[in-house]
This record gives C-alpha cells, sequence and structure tokens, in this order.
C-alpha cells in the first residue's frame, strides 16, 4: 500500500470511531453518529471560529507572514483558566465540511501563511484529517501544525504518522492533581507524556527550520502558572527523564486570569517574575538546549474571540 492510500485508510478508521469515541482521554464512548454528545459536546461537524495568518504565535511558527491558524471550537479539558474560552468552552460556532476545510487550509496557503496550524484539533480529528488530506491533493504544500492541549491519547496520536509535520503540544501539568484541579484531566501528565513520546518518535525531538521557519519536529508549550511552582518543575522534570532534554519548550509568562478564576486563591492573578524566572532557570539547569521564553510584563495577550480578528495586536488591527 503507497503512503497516501495507507494515509486515507487512517483517516478513514478516525472518522469510523466517532461511533464510539474514544478520540481522547475522556473515553466517553457516544456514538456521536447517532447525535450523542459526549464530554466535548460535538457531533459529527466541525465546528469552527475562525482562520487567519496569527503573528503571536512563537517565531519559527509565525515567521513574518503569520501561521495559518484555524480556531476550532470545544475541547476535550476546558480549564478553568482558558483564555479562549468564548470558543473552548462550547461547540457553538461555524459548521464546516472536510472540502470546505480544505478551501480554507488552501486560502491559508494563499494568503501566505507559513504553515496550516488547526488549534484543539482533538475532538475534530476525523475531519481535520480528511480535509488535509484533500488539501494536499488539490497542492497543499504547507507543513500541518498539530496543536493540542497536550491531553491526548498515543494510539491515536500514532494514526497520525507521516501527516503532521509539526507537532505543538501543551505540557500543562506534571502534577494529577493539577489536572484534576484546573482542568477537566484525569491522569493528565500519563497521558501527556505517552503522547509526547509519540510525537517525538515520529517526528525527532528537535524543531528543524529553514530561515528560522519550522518544516518539521516538536515544539513543547508550558503556561507557568501563579503559584503553581511545583507543577511547572514537574512538568520539565517528567520531559527531561521521560522524552529528553533536547525537546525545544516554549514557557510562557502570559498568563491573565479570567473573570471565572478572578477570586481563585491562586489563578486570581499574573506570574511574578520571580516565579517565572525560577521555571526557566530550572529548565536551564535540568540541561534543556532550546528554551523560548517570553517577557513578564502587563500586556494584555488574551484573545476577544467576539472581534472578527481577536487579537489586538494583530498587524491587520493596527
Ligand atoms: S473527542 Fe469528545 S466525545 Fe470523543 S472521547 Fe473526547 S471528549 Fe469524548
Amino acid at each position: 500500500m503507497n503512503a497516501d492510500a495507507d494515509a486515507a485508510r487512517r483517516v478513514e478508521g478516525l472518522g469510523r470511531s466517532l461511533r464510539r469515541c474514544v478520540l481522547c482521554p475522556q473515553l466517553c464512548r457516544v456514538d456521536r453518529t447517532a447525535g450523542e454528545r459526549g464530554f466535548c459536546g460535538l457531533g459529527t461537524e466541525m465546528v469552527i471560529h475562525s482562520a487567519l495568518p496569527h503573528y503571536g504565535e512563537e517565531p519559527p511558527l509565525s515567521g513574518t507572514r503569520g501561521a495559518g491558524t484555524i480556531f476550532f471550537s470545544s475541547c476535550n479539558i476546558r480549564c478553568v483558566y482558558c483564555q479562549n474560552h468564548q470558543i473552548s468552552h462550547s461547540p457553538s460556532g461555524r459548521a464546516v465540511s472536510a472540502d470546505q476545510l480544505a478551501a480554507v487550509m488552501l486560502d491559508l496557503e494563499a494568503a501566505g501563511c507559513h504553515n496550516v496550524e488547526p488549534v484543539t484539533p482533538t475532538p475534530h480529528l476525523p475531519g481535520i484529517m480528511a480535509a488535509f488530506l484533500t488539501a494536499r491533493r488539490q497542492g497543499l504544500r504547507l507543513p500541518l501544525v498539530f496543536n493540542c492541549g497536550g491531553y491526548e491519547r498515543a494510539r491515536i496520536v500514532r494514526l497520525l504518522d507521516g501527516m503532521v509535520d509539526i507537532y505543538l503540544p501543551d505540557f500543562k501539568y506534571g502534577l494529577a492533581e493539577a489536572g484534576r484541579n484546573f482542568s477537566a484531566a484525569a491522569d493528565y501528565p500519563r497521558h501527556a507524556l505517552a503522547a509526547l513520546r509519540e510525537m517525538v518518535r515520529q517526528v525527532g525531538d528537535g524543531l528543524e527550520t529553514v530561515e528560522g521557519v519550522a518544516t518539521r519536529g516538536v515544539l513543547v508549550r508550558h503556561l507557568v502558572l501563579p503559584g503553581c511552582g511545583a507543577n511547572s518543575l514537574a512538568v520539565l522534570k517528567l520531559i527531561r527523564e521521560g522524552v529528553s532534554a533536547s525537546v525545544p519548550l516554549s514557557l510562557m509568562a502570559q498568563y491573565t486570569p479570567v473573570a471565572a478564576v478572578q477570586d481563585h486563591p491562586l489563578l486570581g492573578r499574573r506570574v511574578s517574575r520571580a516565579e517565572y524566572e525560577r521555571v526557566v532557570n530550572a529548565a536551564l539547569d535540568m540541561g534543556f538546549e532550546e528554551v523560548i521564553t517570553q517577557e513578564v510584563d502587563d500586556r494584555e495577550l488574551t484573545p476577544d474571540f467576539a472581534r472578527e480578528r481577536p487579537f489586538a495586536w494583530d498587524p491587520a488591527e493596527q
């Protein structure tokens, strides 16, 4: 069987999995094709909010012409502090077919984007991968970026082998308790680690670039949460000991409390410079070779999905 036929066979298998959905570790086992709904609340249709060149991703992803982000609605863990909560906590948005999504991907390529980047793809995976194969047959040449929350099943990630070029998973929690308290994610560290191992098996433990723009590999994101230093250190230790210190990290300082957690005892404030630097220094002390950092400042980076272009600092808005 040639590579294209094998990929198509695996994507068909993903589609069949909606009849008893186990696409993510929630393992809802509902028949989404018969109208049943699991934790994500999604049926068989993909639902998107917007698709646009995104200039606020890490430099290797945004490059000079933007990442080709496609924001999907709903999510499989619903963090209480999610900055995308307007779209991640409900399945509302614009329903699209695989053919329509393929056209969106080709439009992002025509707009000059460096990649196609579905955000929170997991519950929509069968349709996204079908769209990607269609777009590729129609001439799409951009790398596919899998921008996910890290709460993945390794055996589902295995089905993406040879199709995803760049894995961009969060690794939110090194302590299982944090996953239970802040997200609907039981046993988060175990699932995230197993999924990351599979991602690295497919694309290696580095990030290949051409003229500074990512073409293949992995980049792990960790959002440093206020008052949760032990959780961040546990994340670093898991990756260091369970995968490799060569894995590139993006350590994010941009946490901003949304209304739902304004009064939360831990999550109701931004991260201090000292807290953030402690995590960065720990990563360097553990031998991580590539660490992308952020400034700790008062900039407002939270998107507003009530706007057509959610990012206030988007160059198109200036
Ligand atoms: S994708 Fe949705 S329905 Fe399927 S297991 Fe995950 S949360 Fe449940």
